[in-house]
C-alpha cells in the first residue's frame, strides 16, 4: 500500500472508451488500498487542434489567450475521468491545474514549476478520495493560466509524485517503454529494463519524446522514481532510477531521432569581431531556443553561418534574421524546414574512439548526405534530410549492434 501517481497520455483516454479502461485500472491500485493520484492529458490530438484553430484567427496568437484555450484540453478528460470513476461508484475528484496549487512562472506556453502546494491534494486523499489532475497546467503568481510546453504532462506527473512523496511514478503511453529507439519507426528496437536519469535526459533531449525532458530533470533533481509502461496491457515497463551501471557496458546504447528541427542559413556573412552576437541576440531575446550553430569560413573575410531551430519557431527566426542579414550586410538567408536530426547516444562513449567514424560511414553507405554533425562526449548528431529520418535510424541501429535478436 502507498501513494501512487499515474499519468496517463493522449492515446489513452482517446475517446470514452479508453477513458473506462483507464478508471479500470485506476479502481484496481485504489483496490489494492493504494492512494491514487491521476495526471491526464488532453485526448490525443487535441491539443493540435486547439493549436490550428487559434492560427487560423491569428498567425501568433495571443499567448496568453492560447495557454487559456489549451487548458481546456487537459479540463475536458480530468473531468470526464472523474465522472467514469464516480459513475463506477469510486470517490474521485477532478482538480484544474491551479486548484492542485500548480505554480509555474509567466512563460506562457513553456511555463517552469516553481512550486506546487501538496496539502490541497493530501487533504483529499487522506479523506480516501481518488484525485485527477488536469495535467500539463499551472498557474503563474498572477493567477493567470499557463502551459508547460509540449509533452508537459509529464512533468506536471513528475512534479507532484515528488511533491506528494509519492511511492512511484507511472508513465502510461501508448508504447510499454523505454526502447533503444523508436518502436514505431525501428521494429528492431529493443525494451529496455532500467534507465538511468542521465541517460533519459541524453535520449529526451535528442527527440526521444516519450518522456518531457523536463520530467526527466525533475525526477533527477528529486529522485522521483518513474515507471514508463503501457495503458493496454499489463507488461513491466521501463523504470528511470538514478543509476544504472548496466548500460555503461554499451558503447552506444540508442539511437534517437529528431524531426521538429529546421535550418537556417545566413551566406556571405562579414567575418568581424559582434557579428554572432548580432544574429543571435535577437534569436534569443525571442526565446527561440537554437540547438547547433555551424560556420563555413569563405575567402574574402566572409563566412556562412548556420544554425538550427525548433520548427515552431522557423517563421519568426527567418524574419529576425532577415532584418539581421539586412544590418549586417550578408548576403542571403536561406532556410529548410525538411530536415531532422538523428543521433547515436551512450555513455560508454566516453572511452571509445571510432564512434563517429562509424555513424558517418552508415549514412554514407545509404547515400545519407550529413548536412551538419555535432558531438559531445556522450552523444554524436547529424542532420539530415527529413525523409531520410527511418532509414537513418534503423541503419543505424543495426550498426551499433543494437537490434533485437528475432
Ligand atoms: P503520450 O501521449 O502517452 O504522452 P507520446 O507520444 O508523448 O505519448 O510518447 C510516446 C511515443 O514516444 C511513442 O509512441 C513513441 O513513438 C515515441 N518514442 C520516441 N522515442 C522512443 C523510445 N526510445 N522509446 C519509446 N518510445 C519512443
Ligand atoms: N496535451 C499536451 C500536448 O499535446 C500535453 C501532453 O500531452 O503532455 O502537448
Ligand atoms: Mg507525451
Amino acid at each position: 500500500m502507498g501513494l501512487i501517481v499515474q499519468k496517463y497520455g493522449g492515446t489513452s483516454i482517446a475517446n470514452l472508451e479508453r477513458i473506462r479502461n483507464v478508471a479500470e485500472r485506476v479502481a484496481k491500485t485504489f483496490d489494492q488500498g493504494n492512494d491514487v493520484v491521476v495526471i491526464l492529458s488532453a485526448m490525443a490530438g487535441v491539443t493540435d487542434g486547439l493549436i490550428d484553430m487559434a492560427t487560423q484567427i491569428a498567425e501568433s496568437p495571443d499567448k496568453r489567450e492560447l495557454d487559456v484555450l489549451l487548458a481546456t484540453g487537459e479540463q475536458t478528460t480530468a473531468a470526464l475521468l472523474a465522472m467514469t470513476l464516480n459513475a463506477m461508484n469510486y470517490p474521485a475528484l477532478s482538480l484544474l491545474g491551479h486548484q492542485a496549487e500548480v505554480v509555474t512562472d509567466d512563460t506562457f506556453g513553456n511555463a517552469r514549476i516553481l512550486d506546487i502546494g501538496a496539502r490541497h491534494i493530501m487533504d483529499i486523499i487522506e479523506n480516501r478520495n481518488i484525485v485527477v489532475v488536469a495535467g500539463f497546467q499551472g498557474c503563474d503568481p498572477n493567477g493567470n493560466i499557463t502551459t508547460l510546453g509540449r509533452g508537459g504532462s509529464d512533468t506536471s506527473a513528475v512534479a507532484i509524485a515528488s511533491a506528494l512523496k509519492a511511492d512511484i511514478c507511472e508513465i502510461y503511453t501508448d508504447v510499454d517503454g523505454i526502447y533503444t529507439a523508436d518502436p514505431n519507426i525501428c521494429e528492431k528496437a529493443r525494451k529496455i529494463n532500467t534507465i538511468s536519469y542521465d541517460e533519459m535526459l541524453n535520449m529526451a533531449s535528442l527527440g526521444a519524446k516519450v518522456l518531457q525532458i523536463r520530467s526527466v530533470g525533475f525526477a533527477k533533481k528529486y529522485n522521483v522514481p518513474v515507471h514508463v509502461r503501457s495503458s493496454f496491457n499489463e507488461e513491466e515497463g521501463t523504470m528511470v532510477v538514478s543509476e544504472d551501471s548496466g548500460m555503461e557496458r554499451l558503447i552506444v546504447s540508442a539511437v534517437t531521432h529528431d524531426k521538429d528541427q529546421a535550418r537556417i542559413t545566413l551566406k556571405k556573412v562579414p567575418d568581424q569581431p559582434g557579428v554572432a552576437a548580432k544574429i543571435f541576440t535577437p534569436i534569443s531575446e525571442s526565446s527561440i531556443i537554437v540547438d547547433m550553430i555551424i560556420q563555413n569560413t569563405r575567402e574574402e573575410g566572409q563566412t556562412d553561418l548556420t544554425f538550427t531551430v525548433p520548427k515552431a519557431a522557423f517563421s519568426n527566426a527567418l524574419e529576425i534574421e532577415r532584418n539581421v542579414a539586412k544590418e549586417i550586410g550578408a548576403e542571403d538567408v536561406l532556410g529548410d524546414i525538411n530536415i531532422a536530426k538523428v543521433s547515436v547516444v551512450g555513455v560508454g562513449m566516453k572511452n571509445h574512439s571510432g564512434v563517429a567514424s562509424k555513424m558517418f560511414n552508415t549514412l554514407a553507405k545509404e547515400n545519407i548526405n550529413i548536412m551538419m554533425i555535432s558531438t559531445s562526449e556522450i552523444r554524436i548528431s547529424c542532420v539530415i534530410e527529413e525523409k531520410y529520418t527511418e532509414l537513418a535510424v534503423r541503419v543505424l541501429h543495426t550498426a551499433f549492434g543494437l537490434d533485437k535478436e528475432d
